[in-house]
């Protein structure tokens, strides 16, 4: 990637066009009604664009364009490997202006630009190439039927499916949704997080770019208790797929049910542990505890927000970690050297900062950061933020705080570790670190959670399922079992006379 300075990344930043507008049936379009609202930037809260309000009526016309695509066959019944070719020329658009989605990344979030560049891009790019390429190596299946009968199983697309994502990782969430329910065939309608628009307008575009025909792809912007709740509700929605909290999760199921029983998939909330045997490589260990709580503010759904250390190592380790924090201080996103930025709105600030009185209140020792910094910057910025001395009851140790606050908790042998990780409504992530294989393999079979790391936090690539045991949701995002999400199993029973 370029070796750009804050200047640069600031000179760049002035001269980008954004698109703030509606995209639907290939090309932007202002909401019907006309309205719109700003987008900031949650660094300095300036505003970066305005943004298309979508309502009800704008899902609908894009619900009738997506159907009509959908029953054209235009998309759905295209060869896989023609599907392909339009994904895999759509990945390479995406990678040709990585430069200006990181950009948009970076300010419409608050992300740092050296994350937006090297993480948030490139594996949109992945996501979409794998599973462009994936297609048309997917197999079917015949039955064991008598030998006067021929059965047929294949995977059909659902339909039209709406899509819902969040605001922590806007372009690689979006990427997990579209990829593969694109490359089944399906008519898909993105409604991004209001905060974070700006690059779902923007690579739905480079998707009509590479081919996408009208009406496949539709992305409105608009707020989810109106515009979202309607494409959930909505009779002619055939599928949806979320990624969010787990309230809005549990209303989304409420909908499906309350409308047409739309397949409904959720990837949800986590309050994930990180476990830590003295054996263990305890500096890679404690490097690896800060960025996995630290890493986009704490504002990730796989935050190891929970570390959970063997008793007779909790001193030395602690030091260790509270070492790290210092180097997570937060700063300008645009600046290269910046591994933090800020929260990414001030409601989500004022959480954090209530969670830090929270954590004091219930008796946990503030053992570093906990500061707010907006006065100073203008920005939502938070200090990384240690407490010790957490027990597994507390506020801080049970509720995700989606900021950079990491509660310490200690156990006394492998049971106990494994008692504290599965304490909680939460099972989307964790981690074990044990230089001893039987007892880190014993432990994580034993946790239940959809994604488990061995002396590693954060592993894993698109060739992996990833999603939720208990209330962190249903369905799987990545991998061939994606697929399964966006598709019914139909059979073809024929008999030979
Ligand atoms: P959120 O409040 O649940 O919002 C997510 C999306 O749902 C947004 O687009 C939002 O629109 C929309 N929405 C809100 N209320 C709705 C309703 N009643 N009907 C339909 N749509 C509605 O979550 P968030 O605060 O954006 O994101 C943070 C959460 O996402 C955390 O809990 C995090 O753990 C989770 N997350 C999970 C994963 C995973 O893969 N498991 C990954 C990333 C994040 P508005 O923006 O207009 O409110």
């Amino acid at each position: 990637m370029s070796e750009k300075s804050l200047t640069d990344w600031q000179t760049t930043a002035a001269a980008l066009s954004i698109e703030g507008r509606a995209f639907i049936n290939g090309r932007c379009m202002d909401a019907l009604s006309g309205e719109t609202r700003p987008t900031n930037n949650p660094a300095n809260s300036q505003r970066i664009a305005d943004v298309a309000v979508c309502g009800i009526e704008d899902a609908d016309q894009a619900v009738k364009k997506a159907r009509a695509a959908f029953d054209s066959g235009i998309w759905s019944a295209m060869a896989p490997a023609d599907r392909k070719m339009v994904l895999v020329r759509w990945a390479e658009l995406i990678e040709q202006h990585t430069e200006e989605l990181a950009l948009l990344e970076c300010l419409d979030v608050g992300k740092p630009i050296s994350d937006t560049t090297s993480v948030d891009v490139p594996s949109a790019v992945r996501t979409i190439r794998w599973s462009g390429e994936a297609i048309d190596k997917v197999y079917d299946e015949i039955s064991p039927t008598p030998s006067n009968c021929l059965a047929l199983v294949r995977r059909l697309p659902l339909g039209v499916v709406a899509a819902i994502v969040p605001w922590n990782f806007p372009l690689s969430t979006t990427a997990w949704k579209l990829a593969p329910s694109l490359a089944t065939g399906n008519s898909v309608i993105l409604k991004p997080a209001s905060n974070t628009p700006l690059t779902g307008i923007r690579i739905a575009e480079l998707a009509t770019e590479a081919g996408l025909p009208d009406g496949v792809l539709q992305v409105l912007p608009g707020p989810g208790g109106s515009l979202g709740k309607h494409l959930a509700m909505h009779m002619d929605v055939d599928g949806l797929t979320f990624t969010g909290s787990t309230p809005v999760g549990k209303q989304l199921m409420q909908y499906s049910g309350q409308s047409n029983l739309k397949r409904t998939f959720l990837e949800l909330g986590g309050k994930s542990p990180n476990i830590i045997f003295a054996d263990a490589n305890l500096e890679k260990a404690a490097s690896m505890a800060a960025a996995a709580v630290f890493y986009n503010g704490g504002q990730t759904c796989t935050a190891g927000t929970r570390l959970i250390v063997e008793e007779k190592i909790k001193d030395e380790f602690i030091d260790m970690v509270v070492d790290r924090a210092e180097k997570w201080m937060p700063g300008d996103p645009l600046d290269p050297a910046t591994r933090m930025g800020p929260m990414i709105d001030e409601a989500q600030y004022r959480t954090v900062a209530d969670y830090v009185d929270i954590g004091r209140d219930e008796g946990a020792a503030l053992t570093f950061g906990g500061n707010q910094m907006m006065q100073e910057t203008g920005g939502f910025y938070i200090e990384p933020t240690i407490f010790t001395g957490v027990e597994n009851r507390m506020r801080i140790a049970e509720e995700e705080i989606f900021g950079p606050v990491l509660s310490v908790l200690t156990f006394s042998d492998a049971e106990d570790a494994v008692r504290i990780a599965n304490d909680s409504i939460y099972g989307l992530a964790g981690a074990v670190w044990s230089n001893n294989i039987n007892t880190a393999h014993k432990v994580a079979e034993a946790v239940r959670v959809g994604t488990m790391g061995i002396n590693n936090y954060f592993g894993g690539d698109i060739t992996v399922p990833f999603g939720g045991f208990k209330q962190s949701g249903n369905g799987r995002d990545k991998s061939i079992h994606a697929f399964d999400d966006y598709t019914e199993l139909k059979t073809t029973w024929i008999e030979f006379e």
